[in-house]
């Protein structure tokens, strides 16, 4: 093993480690990991971060991790507080149909080891946030779609339901009188859910969920449940996640960008602020009428959210305090 990564894992793994390896170990090599463990003792964690207002999905992700859970478990379980609530309409159950009335659901999931699981376009199962946990774990692909995702966790014991609710129904038939034929982007009500969390051990996961955009051709999928463009995680580096236009943010990868802008020393601030000038800074791009929205965070704790216009908001729990903020955002004129 490589010294950087052992000096890595033992400070992952806190002092039995160096104490059970301190034998074979020099005075130096001792003290460096020691040292190490110093510094990373001050990194926030726990920590939970979360696009748009998802006050109760972060208390119930920090909830886990207060009890020692891992990030894994507390990003599914908040992710399955947005899923189940009929009020969201960009997400699980409630959320608006396609063009053809049909409700059809995209989700994504990381854990710190690098692993993924994805589910694209799945009818009638609501919480896809614990399907795409299953293919990650359970089959030896990434990503499973439509019917064939479907039938997965039918397998798996999810149950089929009408995740077309009344009030999504009438908002569906309300839109058909006019029928426009583009994206419908609400710049100030979305409520995908992107979420990153860091367990107390320093471990980050990340999972994003969503139902698309409201009135999408049947068929699209947009950035949520592909990697590196909702979601993605490096456990030496840190998470993002991102929620709005999915086509804007795919054709900029954004957060696999903010990432690697993270790995080359910017902090997640400044990463998120990069990634959306990749894509408000394209030559003839109109950004006015569509939103993108990023969050992201570091090894250390550190946080960053940026949108391109008004209105985007991410809640953060950390020091045992959860709180809604509104992000900066690009567009001020
Ligand atoms: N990013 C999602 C998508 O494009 C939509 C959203 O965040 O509202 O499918």
């Amino acid at each position: 093993m490589k010294r950087r990564h052992f000096i890595k894992k033992a400070s992952v793994t806190g002092l039995g480690l160096v104490t059970a390896s301190s034998t074979f170990l020099s005075v130096d090599e001792n003290q460096e990991i020691k040292n190490e463990i110093a510094v990373t003792s001050k990194y926030i964690k726990p920590l939970v971060i979360a696009t748009w207002k998802t006050d109760l999905a972060v208390e119930t992700a920090a909830a886990v991790l207060e009890k020692g859970g891992n990030a894994l478990d507390a990003v599914e379980q908040g992710c399955r507080i947005e899923e189940a609530n009929e009020k969201g309409q960009s997400v699980g159950k409630g959320g608006l149909p396609d063009r053809d009335g049909e409700v059809t659901l995209d989700a994504c999931i990381m854990n710190e080891k690098g692993d993924y699981g994805a589910v694209l376009g799945v009818k009638n199962i609501k919480h896809v946030i614990s399907v795409a946990r299953k293919v990650m774990e359970d089959t030896p692909h990434v990503m499973l779609v439509g019917e064939g995702a479907e039938n997965f966790a039918v397998s798996k014991g999810f149950e089929r339901e009408n995740l077309l609710t009344e009030a999504a129904k009438k908002a569906w038939k309300k839109w058909k009188e006019k029928s426009e034929y583009k994206p419908i982007i609400n710049i100030e009500n979305h409520d995908t859910i992107g979420m990153l969390a860091i367990d107390k051990k320093g471990n980050i996961s990340g999972a994003c969920t969503t139902s698309g955009l409201a009135y999408k051709m049947p068929g699209r999928v947009g950035d949520s449940p592909i990697i590196g463009g909702g979601l993605f995680v490096d456990n030496e580096v840190g998470g993002a996640s991102a929620t709005g236009l999915g086509e804007e943010v795919l054709k900029t990868v954004g957060s696999f960008l903010i990432v690697e802008l993270m790995r080359q020393g910017k902090s997640p601030q400044e990463a998120c602020e990069e990634a959306i000038g990749r894509i408000v800074n394209k030559p003839g791009k109109d950004f006015k009428n569509f939103q993108v929205g990023y969050i992201a965070v570091n090894k250390k704790g550190e946080t960053g959210a940026f949108s391109i216009h008004q209105h985007f908001s991410y809640n953060l729990y950390k020091n045992k305090e959860n709180k809604n903020i509104p992000s900066d955002f690009y567009n001020k004129v």
